[in-house]
């Protein structure tokens, strides 16, 4: 099968499960665990934070993050295309009784800081109280412009706000900009970052940010169900991910950029967009349902859509693409 839904998919590598089997563990809910705690605090100290914490999800991790920051009746302002606003259940709401602001992202993923400004409610009982800017990078697989954060965090700070990354996919953006962990965490209080994407674990996400802020995030993750206890068999393998699967990342940019040349050349289909690991493609929508099953029974998997993101990943060789690339046009001859 090759496997373009997503970068989820990616089936832990022969070494990754030898790490885990020999993960030294103990009860992380005790703080016992020297495996989660040699991630937490390597992975703080890549990102240029104080602390870090291990959770089963990127979905805790952005919520135990955001109850950090926000009080019941609080606000966070989030670009309405943002996971954390969008494919998260409504967790912030639900479970979090923090108010979402959503704004439209611009193309390039930024919400832009006029919008921003003008949704800061002023200090009156008429309104939720604005605590929080939330981005997101990569958004839908985008790297958010440098100067952008710069800007954006610096703006927030200004005034009074805090800021939170959903940084799912920061290792793509570190490959893709040539740029450190910690300067892309920099502006921020807290950053959440996925291992269980192009990464390669099975689960698993760190949130870094201050001691006060950690403490607080742990606290709610427990109350979230997320204290787990021999974690360490986890965390082996992310600490194994960023040891041999960080630089791999670029081949999946690679293949992506591949693959979209590759469908370019089809003249009924068109590229969105193309950046790290992911391929946008607008598909005609009387072509989704036949292509989807033309594809599949070529052992090729797609979430299928007019709007369809392709995702590479390690589970994936240059072949493959061209085994994609090949299908594809033989739909459209
Ligand atoms: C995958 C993802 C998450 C977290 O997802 P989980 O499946 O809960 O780990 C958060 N944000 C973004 C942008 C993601 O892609």
């Amino acid at each position: 099968m090759i496997d373009l839904r997503s970068d989820t998919v990616t089936q832990p590598t022969a070494g990754m499960r030898k790490a885990m089997m020999e993960a030294p563990v103990g009860d992380d809910v005790f703080g016992d665990d020297p495996t989660v705690n040699r991630l937490q605090a390597i992975s703080a100290e890549r990102a240029g934070k104080e602390a870090g914490l291990f959770l089963p999800t990127g979905t805790q991790s952005n919520l135990a993050g955001l109850m950090a920051h926000c009080e019941r009746g609080d606000e966070y302002i989030v670009g309405q295309n943002a996971h954390t606003y969008k494919y998260e259940g409504g967790g912030a709401a639900v479970l979090g009784s923090i108010q979402p602001q959503p704004l439209a992202n611009a193309a390039d993923g930024t919400i832009p800081l006029d919008l921003v400004a003008a949704a800061i409610k002023p200090d009156d009982t008429h309104f939720a109280k604005t605590r929080l800017l939330a981005l997101e990078n990569t958004i839908g697989g985008k790297v958010l412009p440098a100067s952008y954060v710069a800007e954006a965090t610096s703006f927030a700070k200004s005034k009074g706000l805090a800021t939170h990354l959903d940084g799912a996919r920061i290792w793509n953006v570190m490959v893709a900009s040539n740029a450190s962990l910690a300067d892309l965490c920099g502006g921020f209080d807290t950053v959440s970052m996925c291992f269980s994407k192009g990464m390669g674990a099975p689960v698993g996400s760190v949130l870094v940010g201050s001691k006060e802020l950690i403490k607080r995030a742990a606290r709610w993750r427990k109350t979230l169900g997320g204290g787990m206890r021999q974690a360490g068999v986890l965390a082996a393998a992310c600490l194994y991910a960023l040891d041999h699967h960080l630089t791999r990342l670029r081949t999946d940019h690679e293949n992506a950029e591949k693959l979209a040349k590759g469908l370019g050349e089809i003249p009924a289909l068109k590229i969105t967009s193309q950046s790290t690991n992911m391929v946008f493609v607008a598909v005609p929508e009387k072509d989704c349902a036949p292509l989807a099953t033309f594809l599949k029974e070529r052992g090729i998997l797609t979430l299928m859509s007019p709007n369809l993101r392709l995702v590479t990943h390690g589970d994936m060789t240059v072949a493959d693409i061209d085994t994609a690339i090949a299908a594809f046009k033989a739909y459209f001859k």
